[in-house]
């Protein structure tokens, strides 16, 4: 028994050593998210407009149902999202949509810090999204 106590305390006394601590002093400090962290999302942009095609896919998909599109035509005849919104206070980052996408219009980006005071800062806009 005073051998598992010992083991687990050398375990403990390690983390103390510098360089051996699995926390740092955030925010000073940032970590940088694997490739497959999924946080803040972003519409991918094509040559003159966005990637999305407005084909609905997204919002269907989402568990969530935090996906607004509204889909309009432009002068060549294309689809586009002329309204594309994510509710960030519903999303629960689960990555459908970007699995959804049959045109890979939209990613899932590293950014986590998306703390914020006023409600209507969670609402996601194309503009902002696109950014
Ligand atoms: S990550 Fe999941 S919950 Fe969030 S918008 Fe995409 S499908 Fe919806
Ligand atoms: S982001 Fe992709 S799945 Fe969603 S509406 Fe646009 S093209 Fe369709």
């Amino acid at each position: 028994m005073f051998k598992e106590f010992a083991k687990g305390l050398s375990i403990t006394f390690k983390h103390l050593l510098p360089g051996h601590s699995t926390t740092v002093q955030y925010p000073k400090v940032k970590l940088t998210p694997s490739d497959r962290f999924r946080g803040l999302h972003r519409l991918v942009p094509a040559q003159d407009r966005e990637k999305c095609v407005a084909c609905y896919l997204c919002p269907t998909v989402c568990p969530a149902k935090c996906i607004t599109v509204e889909s309009a035509e432009n002068e060549k005849g294309e689809k586009y999202p002329e309204v594309y919104t994510i509710d960030m206070l519903r999303c629960i980052f689960c990555g459908y949509c970007v699995e959804a996408c049959p045109v890979e219009a939209i990613e899932m980006t590293g950014a986590y810090e998306l703390a914020n005071y006023a409600r209507e800062d969670f609402e996601f806009t194309k503009q902002r999204l696109l950014k």
